[in-house]
């Protein structure tokens, strides 16, 4: 096992940029073999930290491109990688780059493999997500927590925004914990490795971004009902938010969390039908 720590000994680890990173060669080489990468395919990586992950997805996949917010990880980047010639490092924020300027380095649909920062998991995961089409799989290391909200079931105390959102983009799967002791620095808490990969729910309806006002109505508050939680986040009578629980064959006092994926896409076609957004 390397020591982080010896490849970037000059470097002052950033907690704010979720700086928590993998030295540990068999866990590297597991994250690659989750993700099924072959001499074919493209790859993009968020956060390249010291290159670990990096050096591994170079030698095993036919093209590489890394944004890493953190300057200050050019020189070692530099030392480590500069003998790859299917890399390429954007030291970049990804969160402001555009889909389709990473879609068009690529020209091809790509893999997105990555040990994530922390504190951007879920917006990282969404951005990717409404670009489906462009993206082959995305296996992902998030922190245990958040990868069992991910494939939650409805009507579990993990189901939420975040289940609901994803499973109808992609089918989720958990493919292994993974210890707090294999980062350095050792973060708090344990991490997972996910693997997402597109599904047909998405292509059932026309306007995702209804699907998504339809979720993140429902589960407004927890505590309160369908019916309560569509009246105020779709701005509707008590009424016609009853018509519309009641057109998809839904009991009228359901709550959100009780709803599936399919529910959640009906419940989005009603919507989309009755021209109510
Ligand atoms: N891939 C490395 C590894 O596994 O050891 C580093 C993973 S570390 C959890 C996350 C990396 O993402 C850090 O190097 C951090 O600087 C970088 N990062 C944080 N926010 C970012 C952003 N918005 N865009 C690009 N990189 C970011």
């Amino acid at each position: 096992m390397n020591n982080a720590k010896d490849l970037i000994n000059e470097h002052s680890f950033s907690k704010s940029l979720g700086q928590n990173f993998i030295t540990d060669t068999n866990l590297l080489e597991a994250i690659v073999s989750d993700a099924k990468i072959n001499p074919n395919d493209c790859v993009l990586e968020i956060g390249a930290g010291a290159g670990t992950l990096t050096e591994v997805l170079c030698n095993n996949a036919k093209m590489v491109i890394s944004y890493e917010i953190d300057k200050t990880l050019e020189t070692i980047l530099n030392q480590k990688l500069n003998k790859y010639k299917n890399l390429e490092i954007i030291y970049k924020d990804v969160l402001k780059e555009n889909n389709q300027a990473i879609y068009k380095k690529f020209n091809e649909p790509y893999k997105i493999v990555a040990n994530l920062p922390y504190y951007i998991t879920t917006p990282l995961i969404f951005k990717f997500l409404e670009d489906i089409n462009n993206v082959n799989t995305i296996v992902v290391m998030v922190q245990k927590e958040v990868a069992e909200r991910i494939v939650a079931k409805s009507n579990t105390k993990e189901y939420g925004i975040l289940s609901a959102i994803v499973q109808f983009y992609a089918t989720a799967k958990i493919k292994r914990i993974v210890n707090k002791d294999m980062f350095y620095p050792r973060p708090n808490v344990d991490s997972a490795i996910v693997a997402l990969t597109k599904n047909s729910n998405y292509e059932k309806m026309t306007n995702p971004k209804i699907y998504s006002m339809c979720v993140h109505s429902a589960f407004a508050m927890r505590r309160k009902t369908l019916q309560n939680n569509l009246c105020m986040g779709l701005k509707i009578s008590k009424s016609l938010a009853k018509e519309i629980i009641t057109d998809c064959g839904l009991p009228e006092n359901i709550r959100g969390e009780v709803l599936t994926v399919e529910n959640f896409i009906k419940l989005a076609n009603v919507v989309i039908q009755k021209k109510i957004v």
